[in-house]
């Protein structure tokens, strides 16, 4: 141990779960040394996991890429920044039309550099081909929730969840992907409340349940309908709620006479014992909260099922009061929540407003002294079709490892071999950085200011750490460079700056500001004025659709896109491992014996024992779409018929047996549903 004295302690933000934790990091001589908890973290109250405590020296990795690259004879060589910025001027200056350009944007960035991102899009480009990492994960449950109740984010703040005395859990498990909300769920569960579980795993939450719901994956839909029809039966609903503030109601009641507790089972898989324990313990509880998480919106009707599930909360009155614990999106990685909020999203702008509005573009025409263009832009899947049929001229890739995260990974692999010009930020030579023709050395989270917002739309600073390694600039200095190369002034010259912009522009955001959240920590939108304490708890007056009320969606069950069949008899779910996160490029950089080492594929052990596999096995895994092989691991919490897998290791290949099917709605990829067949080697 080094004893030499801690020489600063900086208050930031957790960059890897959507909890958004609040963290005290501890440097010497500009390096970390130590990571705390904050006990006064405005979400995690001195609480955070393995992957915020220990997973830092990422940032001081030797595999840091610390000076851009440029493709020149086959090979990516170091350039000058200069050089670099200039390839890419010059190349955009000459495509043929604005829309042959396409950046994805993520979570990776800061508010600030989403804001930035997808105005240069707009701006400097003239498109409005921006998409980011949540068409992969929450699309739907923004397109869903804004559906149902006119905004795109979870309804209720997380500190909701301490009045709460029965928690609906359906499609995640907190434990692993988001642990700082599993284990305070866990003691909500110690203090009293009930817990209903909705997932195929025998998940750790699930064994302190009062009651699993296990359906079959891809069944969702049916299963929320049979809860609504059990609550409608059994008068279970606020009559008055639906009386004086939600629509639909008569198109639901119709449909959900047709998904009694019987036929829900032959579909689900459910027993109807369990399904009329999990109705009347949502129903009869006084307030009620429901949390999902990507086991929701990651399948066909990933948005039918964010929809359908809400449709609970509103018939229980459980949202938009002061005593319901609403309708609660995990969502998967901080920032993807900002990344949405910013408008890096193709139909949206800044704050959830949509290009197509006349009166919302002259608006943002006057703040950014130009024209914009009108019609929505392509979508992350449209942007790959659009490559591989030779539409596009330029892809621009911020903090995305797509070759190893998106699905069916030889069509991604196709659609950037099409491109003229990929570019990509990141902060190692991940598997798109090495598809790349330019490649841009970016500064981390622990490296930089700016703002994160978490799950539950709270607004919470992030502040630089450590300087940026050598060689290394932020996104934001990135494309505001790129863009002066272009002729074109994108402002924003500061993180403080851009967050004023957007609140000049974004009525959501309007009373948010760096100088506020360094004095308040955090701040929940909407936040209208300066002097506006935000909404941690959203629609206790009136809902945010055009007429005020919540909207029931009466949609029906409709099958998943693979089901299982002789050729290929299991179904492979894919989700998150509590040591790792996504694509792995930073916590796989973690020298750390609590992390895990490699990829396993979780076989139930009597599937395992009929296939002739031992633990440790090595296992073949082929889908319709690709091959791929890991080690077998025993999973006693999985039903037989199904296997489970992360993706954290994009040498495994996990990806390259996902479909590309998707959400009908959001295009959201059907992770959680890809049919497979399993040989021994
Ligand atoms: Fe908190 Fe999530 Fe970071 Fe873990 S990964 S410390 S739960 S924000």
């Amino acid at each position: 141990l080094d004893p030499r004295p801690i020489e600063q302690w900086t208050r930031t933000t957790c960059g890897y779960c959507g909890v958004g934790c609040t963290l005290d990091v501890a440097t010497r001589d500009h390096e970390i040394v130590t990571v705390h908890p904050a006990s006064d973290g405005s979400v995690n109250r001195g609480h955070a996991c393995v992957k915020g405590r220990f997973a830092h020296s990422f940032v001081s990795s030797p595999d840091r890429l610390q000076s851009p690259l440029v493709r020149r004879g086959g090979e990516l060589v170091p350039v000058s920044w200069d050089e670099a910025l200039d390839v890419v001027a010059d190349h955009l200056r000459a495509i043929h039309r604005p829309d042959a350009f396409a950046v994805i944007s993520s979570a990776r960035a800061t508010n600030e550099e989403n804001y930035l991102i997808q105005k240069f899009a707009r701006v400097a480009i003239g498109t409005n081909n921006v998409d980011n990492c949540a068409r992969l994960c929450h699309a739907p449950s923004a397109a869903g929730l804004a559906t149902t109740f006119g905004l795109g984010g979870g309804t209720n703040a997380f500190d909701d969840l301490d009045r709460c005395d029965a928690v609906l859990l359906a499609g995640s498990n907190p434990t692993d992907a988001h642990p700082v909300v599993g284990s305070r769920i866990l003691q909500r569960v110690i203090d009293g409340a009930r817990l209903v579980v909705i997932d195929p795993r025998r998940t750790e939450l699930a064994r302190h349940a009062d009651v699993h719901l296990r359906p079959r994956p891809g069944t969702n839909v049916a299963v929320f309908n049979g809860l609504a029809h059990l609550l409608i039966r059994d008068g279970m609903i606020d009559e008055a709620f639906l009386r004086n503030r939600v629509a639909g109601y008569d198109e639901l009641r119709d449909l959900a006479s047709d998904y009694s507790p019987d036929r829900v089972s032959d579909i689900s898989g459910v027993s109807v014992d369990e399904l009329v324990t999990a109705a009347h313990l949502y129903g009869d509880a006084a307030a009620p909260a429901i949390f999902y998480g990507l086991g929701v919106t990651e399948h066909l009707h990933g948005t039918d099922g964010v929809r359908t599930l809400a449709n609970l909360a509103i018939l229980r009155g459980a949202v938009g009061t002061a005593t319901g614990g609403g309708v609660n999106p995990l969502r998967g990685q901080n920032n993807v929540q900002g990344a949405c909020d910013m408008g890096a999203l193709p139909d949206l702008l800044p704050g959830y407003q949509k290009v197509a509005d006349d009166t919302v573009r002259q608006r943002f025409e006057a703040g950014w002294r130009t024209s914009l263009p009108s019609t929505p832009g392509l979508r992350i899947p449209q942007m790959f079709d659009a490559a591989r049929q030779g539409r596009l001229e330029a892809l621009w890739v911020v903090g995305e490892d797509v070759l190893s995260t998106d699905p069916d990974t030889a069509s991604v692999r196709a659609a950037l071999d099409a491109c003229p010009l990929v570019i990509c930020n990141d902060l190692f030579l991940s598997a798109t950085a090495q598809a790349a023709n330019v490649v841009f050395p970016v500064a981390s989270w622990l490296e930089k200011d700016g703002t994160f917002v978490n799950f539950d739309r709270r607004f919470q600073r992030v502040r630089r750490v450590v300087e940026p390694r050598d060689g290394v600039r932020t996104d934001l200095e990135v494309f505001r460079q790129v863009a002066a190369r272009l002729g074109v002034d994108l402002g924003c010259a500061t993180p403080a700056a851009t967050l004023d912009e957007c609140a000049s522009l974004a009525p959501l955001f309007g009373g948010i500001s760096e100088q506020r959240l360094d004095s308040d920590s955090a701040l929940h939108w909407p936040c209208g004025t300066p002097d506006d304490p935000g909404r941690p708890t959203l629609y206790l007056d009136r809902f945010a659709t055009a007429d005020g009320r919540a909207h029931l969606a009466a949609r029906p069950y409709l099958p998943p896109g693979a089901e299982p069949d002789p050729s290929f008899p299991y179904i492979l779910v894919t989700g998150r491992r509590a040591e790792h996160y996504n694509s792995g490029e930073m916590t796989r950089r973690t020298p750390n014996v609590l992390l895990r080492a490699d990829e396993p594929l979780d076989v139930e052990p009597s599937d395992a024992a009929a296939l002739g596999l031992r633990d440790g096995d090595p296992v073949e895994v082929t889908s319709r779409f690709g091959r791929a092989v890991l080690p077998v691991r025993f999973a006693a919490e999985l039903v037989p018929g199904q296997v489970f897998s992360g993706f954290h290791f994009p040498a495994a290949g996990v990806n390259e047996l996902t479909s590309p099917l998707g959400d009908d709605v959001t295009g959201c990829p059907e992770y959680k549903v890809t049919a497979v067949r399993l040989r021994a080697l």
